[in-house]
């Protein structure tokens, strides 16, 4: 009986040596994402769902070593996208799906969009705002049920009445009833505490707020202030209670500057910054997160005859094409920047036309896939991602070309990594 039991445990330990497997990734070209430079002749050791080590020429592959062969390629870390929503995608019966939909619709939907983000090189995505379907499918992932990347997601968005992100926006009277904190909708202190505190019981990751009138929203304005600074500062001292960063959607300048003082981690869109404000940004350490890609999007789709909601269409018109220059002056202040791209607002997998606007606007490509690895995951408050080094989880993609040379290499992804197990690889 005993010698019995030491053989299994012995052919157990056995079999953990034989099995441990590890990946040896042969790269071309190496980004080194923390120091923006392009290393040649590099190999990633990979054991398990970790990178081991990162050591320079070909290394040679031992007893059970896999060997994958990237040497025509440019490798970097798995690109993390700030600002996306994986519940849902433009379309001109968008407005209409509010109405039709169940949560399921918008489940099904989301598991596509998880996946096409995926294989277009997003290994983490930062899904700031949705029914709480985003919820389930960042679990659904975890679980390994269905394909996506790493989801770090705010749940339902918080607004103030009649605010951008309030769900009942533009509906008729009796179906507008009066949402309140659990539906994200806020109005005084007392109902901020409680907004942030039932995120927090439903498993939210990070708080949204719609300090500023937007975009898409049924209302006139895209740009005001709809939070008083009371507001504004009970959800920032709630959230640090909890552990939760606050991303801020935000257009007008006094919206941004008062969210800025009030202390949010991050500005997203930030078309109307003036200097006031990236001055406050710089001294605060706020992040400015810029979703050039959704302007141009939400410009482009509004010069077609019926695609957005009357009250929309010249809000699109004004604020779309100007977040770009607003890019462009605040990287040149020094404004700390993450890559973020509201995809959603426009088709999921296109991500990395972020980069291309990026890049036109006068930001070198290392640093545009600085903004999309280190400073993202500075932002996310998770060092596990966002470089490729040792006991970081190995999440690897790999590009066609040079993206210094041409940026749109970003948008030929041939290899992905998630986590150690390859998802994609042409
Ligand atoms: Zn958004």
């Amino acid at each position: 009986m005993r010698k019995q039991l030491l053989f299994v445990v012995t052919a157990m330990m056995m079999g953990s040596v034989l099995f441990a497997q590890r990946t040896i990734i042969h790269c071309g070209q190496l980004v080194d994402a923390r120091r923006n430079e392009i290393l040649k002749e590099m190999s990633i050791i990979v054991d398990g769902n970790k990178v081991t080590e990162v050591q320079k020429g070909y290394t040679a592959a031992m007893g059970t070593d896999r060997t994958i062969d990237l040497k025509s390629k440019t490798v970097m870390p798995g690109l993390i996208d700030m600002h996306v929503h994986m519940e849902t995608e433009t379309n001109p019966n968008k407005y209409m799906e509010t109405f039709t939909f169940n949560p399921a619709d918008y489940a099904y939907q989301s598991v596509l969009f998880a996946e096409r983000t995926l294989m277009a090189g997003f290994t983490s995505v930062r899904d700031l705002g949705g029914s709480g379907v985003n919820l389930s499918l960042r679990n659904a992932i975890n679980k390994g049920l269905i394909k996506g990347p790493r989801v770090y997601t705010a749940g339902k968005s918080i607004a103030t009445t009649g605010g951008h992100a309030d769900p009942t926006n533009g509906y008729r009277r009796d179906l507008m009833g009066d949402p309140g904190p659990a539906q994200g909708v806020v109005n005084g202190v007392e109902d901020c505490i409680k907004a942030v505190r039932q995120r927090y019981k439903e498993g939210s990751d990070v708080i949204k707020i719609t300090a500023s009138g937007g975009v898409l929203s049924v209302a006139k304005s895209g740009e005001n202030p709809q939070f008083t600074e009371a507001e504004l500062k009970a959800i920032v001292e709630t959230a640090k209670d909890y552990g939760f960063k606050v991303a801020a959607h935000c257009h007008g300048a006094e919206a941004m500057k008062r969210a800025i003082r009030a202390g949010v981690n991050s500005i997203e869109h930030g078309t109307y910054m003036d200097e006031e404000a990236m001055g406050l940004m710089k001294k605060m350490g706020t992040y400015f997160v810029p979703t050039i890609t959704a302007g141009k999007s939400v410009a482009d789709s509004a010069k077609k005859p019926g695609y957005f909601p009357e009250i929309v269409t010249p809000k699109a018109l004004a604020i779309g094409p100007k977040i770009q220059s607003t890019f462009a002056q605040a990287y040149k202040s020094g404004v700390k920047i993450a890559f973020g791209t509201d995809a959603g607002v426009y088709a999921h997998g296109k991500n990395w036309m972020e980069f291309a606007y990026m890049v036109e606007a006068g930001m070198p490509a290392l640093e545009a896939i600085h903004a999309a690895t280190v400073s993202a995951a500075d932002l996310l408050g998770d060092d596990r991602v966002g470089v490729i080094e040792k006991d970081k989880f190995a999440d690897i993609i790999a590009v066609d070309g040079d993206p210094v040379k041409d940026i749109s290499s970003m948008g030929r992804v041939r290899f992905v990594m998630k986590n150690g197990v390859v998802v994609k690889n042409l």
